[in-house]
């Protein structure tokens, strides 16, 4: 599916993802984006969640805006 939207920019560089495009890419405030430009081109992928510590993707928490991994939390709870 191919999603194409025509977005102004405001005074603040801000665009708005449209709600279509979010819920298809299961994107959420506080989720991470990858903003990549080359040329003429922006591109803007969903960034994998990665623990704080060791950027393992799997069996994430999020704590405070950050996510960690269940080793980690693990390890922490047992200083
Ligand atoms: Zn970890």
């Amino acid at each position: 599916m191919i999603f194409t939207n025509f977005r102004e920019i405001d005074k603040l560089g801000r665009i708005v993802i449209s709600k279509d495009i979010r819920k298809h890419l299961d994107i959420h405030p506080g989720d991470m984006l990858m903003i990549n430009a080359e040329g003429d081109t922006i591109t803007i992928k969903k960034a994998e969640n990665k623990c704080v510590f060791c950027n393992s993707t799997g069996n994430l928490s999020k704590f405070e805006g950050k996510h960690i991994c269940q080793d980690c939390l693990s390890k922490l709870r047992s200083l």
